[in-house]
């Protein structure tokens, strides 16, 4: 894990999983869960995250391998789930400068939206 210093305290998806911020959970195991975003990009705008407390992708190491692979099918299997499957985008931010503002692992998952191909923000 590198010493990165997130800017605030507990981030809000660690106070949801501690259960100080309410959400509604749409999809959960022993290593992440699922919410819809709060300010959706995108008609169908999920929040994969993990239990486990990682700032940025970038903080990941190689202890977090099948954490993150294990993320990846999930991700699949939500889109397959919300009808998704067919046309969806999964997004990192990582670091202020690409537009994270939760320091807490997370990927968007975005579908049903006209995506155009140029851009590849949310
Ligand atoms: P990022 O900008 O990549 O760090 O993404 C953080 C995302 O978390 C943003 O899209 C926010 O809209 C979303 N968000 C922040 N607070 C909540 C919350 N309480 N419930 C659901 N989504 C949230």
């Amino acid at each position: 894990m590198s010493d990165f210093v997130a800017p605030e305290g507990p981030s809000v998806f660690k106070r949801i999983i501690d259960g100080e911020i309410p959400s509604e959970v749409l999809f959960q195991d022993d290593l992440c869960f699922v919410i819809a975003d709060i300010n959706p990009s995108a008609p169908t705008h999920l929040l994969l995250i993990p239990k486990q407390e990682i700032p940025r992708l970038v903080d990941a190491s190689e202890e977090h391998k099948s954490l993150l692979g294990h993320m990846m099918l999930v991700a699949g299997d939500i889109a397959r789930k919300f009808g998704i499957q067919d046309a969806f985008r999964l997004v990192i931010n990582n670091g202020e400068g690409a537009g994270q503002t939760v320091f807490h692992l997370h990927m968007h998952i975005m579908g049903n939206k006209k995506f155009n191909e140029a851009d590849l923000g949310n």
